[in-house]
């Protein structure tokens, strides 16, 4: 299949999935170690938004690529020194799980002219020791200490990575965890949802994911 085909296949799936009734999830096209061509080429094709993990990488392209409308999303793991670079080139981060780092992006936010920043929690949904994120039970007061106390960031919900062993062949109906993700997203800022990649992806969107972040589903693979 062609990256046209794929990303076509995946924004039918997305479409076919989405309950009667109920807005469609948008897809993030995850581009990290993927070469700027593949980019240049789904946006061609009216791709938006793109998901990059590494502020290194995320910096460079969109550098190259500072002549296309593309809407960076920031979706690794944030380290304290690479926030003011990470929030000079994306437009939104999905990656935050501290009031520390909420803090810094907020003060470059400011510092920069881009307040409100868009953010999203990321909550550690399996509680694996090997995932970043924020434990489930700290997430909500989290999220009531950024809306309080940080009017520069714009909290637009909930984003989780859940552990490998939930993929789409694995069930045939919707996980308890989703629906728990899925519930306690609505309570988190704007109460969007972003769940799902491309091994899961069905279950997510069945679960009412707002939006789904799908790398090698529509890139192929990172190694190639
Ligand atoms: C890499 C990555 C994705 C995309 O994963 P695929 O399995 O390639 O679809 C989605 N979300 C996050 C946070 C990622 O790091």
């Amino acid at each position: 299949m062609t990256l046209a085909q794929r990303h076509s296949k995946i924004l039918q799936r997305i479409q076919s999935h989405t309950k009667s009734g109920k807005r469609s999830a948008e897809l993030i096209a995850v581009s990290k170690l993927q070469p700027i061509e593949k980019i240049v080429e789904i946006h061609a094709l009216g791709q938006q938004k793109f998901g990059e993990n590494y502020a290194q990488e995320l910096s460079e392209k969109a550098e190259a690529l500072g002549h296309l409308d593309i809407y960076w999303v920031f979706i690794g793991h944030i380290q304290s020194n690479k926030i003011r670079k990470i929030v000079t080139h994306a437009q939104e981060i999905q990656t935050v799980a501290s009031f520390s780092h909420a803090q810094q992006i907020a003060r470059h936010a400011k510092d920069l002219g881009k307040a409100p920043f868009p953010i999203m929690l990321e909550v550690n949904a399996g509680d694996e020791a090997s995932k970043s994120g924020s434990p489930l039970k700290e997430i909500k007061t989290l999220a009531l200490q950024i809306v309080q106390e940080l009017p520069e960031l714009q909290l637009n919900g909930l984003m989780a990575i859940p552990p490998d062993s939930f993929s789409d062949s694995n069930y045939s109906t919707v996980p308890p965890l989703y629906h728990e993700l899925r519930a306690l997203a609505d309570e988190i800022g704007l109460g969007l949802l972003s769940l799902g990649m491309s091994n899961d992806l069905s279950i997510a969107l069945d679960a009412g994911s707002d939006m789904v972040r799908i790398g090698t589903a529509v890139f192929g693979s990172r190694d190639s």
